[in-house]
């Protein structure tokens, strides 16, 4: 009794779940999963007289019933669609405050960086001014002595 070779692998797990298409719809659709367009109805159920409803047309025209085609009643899309614009808002407040935030950072590093870029300039220039100062003056000094000694020889 050798065991022919059973091979056992049942381990290999390729995700073969298929993505469900048309589950949960948030906000208004524009078709059903089957491509069909999406109506605005009128329920006239005893349960729901009067309420309005988003359903795919091919399932209102076959008149289906307990199908998974796209059926959603319009006051809980409109209360979903609102609930995620107060999301929406909320995390736009919290990027703009970031943004807020970041814009005050490198506006004080972009002042503290050209202050120091005219300060180093200044001090090139007041250097510079010291030095060609400097020269005059020696310049001067030389004159006058030049001066004085050709002004001393002729007399
Ligand atoms: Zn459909």
């Amino acid at each position: 009794m050798s065991g022919a070779s059973s091979d056992v692998s049942g381990a290999s797990s390729g995700g073969s779940s298929s993505l469900r298409r048309g589950g949960k719809i948030i906000g208004i659709p524009k078709r059903c999963w089957c491509g069909t367009e999406i109506v605005p109805l009128m329920s006239k159920s005893d349960h729901n007289p009067y309420r309005r409803y988003f359903r795919c047309a091919h399932a209102a025209a076959k008149k289906l019933m307990n199908d998974n085609h796209v059926f959603k009643w319009i006051d809980e899309v409109l209360i979903n669609e609102v609930e995620s614009l107060q999301f929406k808002i909320a995390r736009h407040e919290e990027q703009l405050i970031e943004m807020a935030k970041t814009e005050t950072l490198l506006a004080e590093k972009v002042q503290m960086t050209v202050e120091k870029e005219i300060f180093d300039q200044v001090e090139q220039v007041l250097i510079e001014a010291k030095a060609s100062m400097k020269k005059m003056m020696v310049l001067g000094l030389v004159g006058c002595v030049v001066l004085g000694v050709i002004v001393g020889k002729v007399v």
